[in-house]
């Protein structure tokens, strides 16, 4: 009997430790990340409305409940919502608005605050290439006007994604993957997506 029970022991510990060695992570960041205790600062939706106002605010506590501190893990993003979106404790920036047919449904600006206290932007148009105090995401309602209320809040927790520092993810469960309008369900922060802000600022 003893032997038996070492041996299903045995067998069950290296099965596993193959499914944690399964458990691999895809997430890309860019190197550079929000300034200071900015996960416990602000965000700014520049659109009120039930179609945008609601749902950004469904995204980011999408983000604030992903990403707690626990056993092992001292990141804690809880976001507030504010009436400033250009107070230097305004990290997180939506915006909707109809960009016409660029391309993008989203797309994430990055900007630091200068010597004169002038926001500044970092990069203009691709990933920052230093430290940066907010990011803007600005959703596309040229596209997004027309797509369900699950899809606006995975473009926008998206490019939030983005604002915390990280790139596409090829793990296509992520909210990271390039693609994210092609999911037409609710796609909340995931295992990749958490591990990626983890990585960055823990
Ligand atoms: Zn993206």
């Amino acid at each position: 009997m003893k032997v038996k029970l070492k041996i299903i022991m045995l067998v069950s510990s290296l099965l596993l430790s193959l499914s944690v060695t399964k458990l691999c992570y895809a997430y890309a960041t860019f190197g550079y990340k929000l300034k200071g205790s900015w996960h416990k600062e602000y965000y700014y939706v520049s659109d009120k409305s039930d179609d945008y106002g609601n749902i950004a605010t469904k995204a980011v506590k999408s983000w604030n409940s992903a990403v707690k501190s626990e056993k092992n893990h001292s990141l804690n993003i809880n976001l507030s919502q504010t009436s400033s979106g250009s107070d230097k404790s305004t990290r997180v920036v939506i915006s909707p608005l109809d960009r016409g047919p660029d391309g993008y449904s989203g797309f994430t600006y990055y900007y630091n605050v200068d010597i004169f206290g002038e926001w500044k932007p970092i990069n203009y148009g691709g990933y920052p290439n230093k430290n940066y105090q907010s990011g803007s995401a600005v959703i596309n309602k040229y596209y997004t006007d027309s797509y369900s209320d699950e899809k606006k809040q995975n473009v926008i927790m998206h490019e939030m994604g983005h604002i915390f520092g990280l790139k596409h993810s090829t793990n296509s469960k992520s909210l990271m993957i390039e693609n994210i309008t092609s999911k037409s369900t609710l796609i909340t922060p995931q295992a990749d997506d958490v591990s990626g802000v983890r990585s960055i600022y823990e």
